[in-house]
């Protein structure tokens, strides 16, 4: 029995907090787990630089709204569920990511929480678990799943050295240099081949 376990931003959607960081003009919020591998370090800087600028959770959802999944992410994510069982690995939270899971059709989703006071204000999140897309991938495997896992940064590369199978889609340059083991791909088409190589059945394109 075989499962794909995808991250969402960078690999089928665009960076949140990018996006949020370019409307608003506040560089110190492009940020992201590849410059920051400490996502509690990098979060409470997020949560900061929102207090010091008053900016509040609908004012990020008004950024999210007018977003749309990367250019074929859609495409794959149907020709991936016809394959495999997919379930998506991911540190953002259920507050930014419900209308870009819309337009992916509601796949499985697996992330954080956010915590939100009466005026919008981000008060704090709740991570689920430690190092969450490492144990989500043992605990499929707790459950006979063989792991097939694509991820473009580093808070993806445990998830990627627990599964059977580590694809890095989308890296940069530093993250690909630290992380040889895996295959590294940058186009959809390219990563449907590295899962079909990666399975352990006779699938087809
Ligand atoms: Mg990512």
């Amino acid at each position: 029995m075989e499962l794909a376990c995808l991250d969402l931003e960078g690999v089928l959607i665009p960076e949140i907090w990018i996006a949020f960081a370019e409307e608003t003009g506040i560089e110190e919020l492009k940020a992201t787990t590849r410059d920051i591998p400490d996502y509690d370090v990098l979060m409470k800087q997020r949560l900061r630089i929102l207090d010091e600028h008053g900016l509040t959770l609908p004012q990020i959802q008004d950024t999210i709204s007018r977003l749309s999944p990367l250019e074929g992410a859609a495409d794959f994510i149907n020709w991936l569920r016809e394959r495999f069982q997919v379930v998506i690995l991911s540190d953002t939270f259920y507050e930014f990511a419900q209308p870009l899971m819309r337009q992916l059709g509601f796949p499985t989703l697996l992330c954080h929480k956010l915590e939100v006071d009466e005026n919008g204000r981000i008060t704090d999140y709740t991570l689920r678990q430690r190092d969450p897309k490492r144990q989500s991938v043992r605990a499929f495997q707790l459950l006979n799943y063989r792991v097939i896992a694509a991820g473009d940064s580093y808070n993806d590369t445990t998830m990627l050295k627990q599964a059977e199978a580590g694809i890095l889609f989308h890296a940069p340059d530093n993250v690909i240099a630290e992380f040889p083991q895996f295959p590294a791909v940058h186009t959809f088409a390219e990563l449907k081949q590295e899962f079909l190589k990666a399975s352990n059945r006779n699938l087809s394109l």
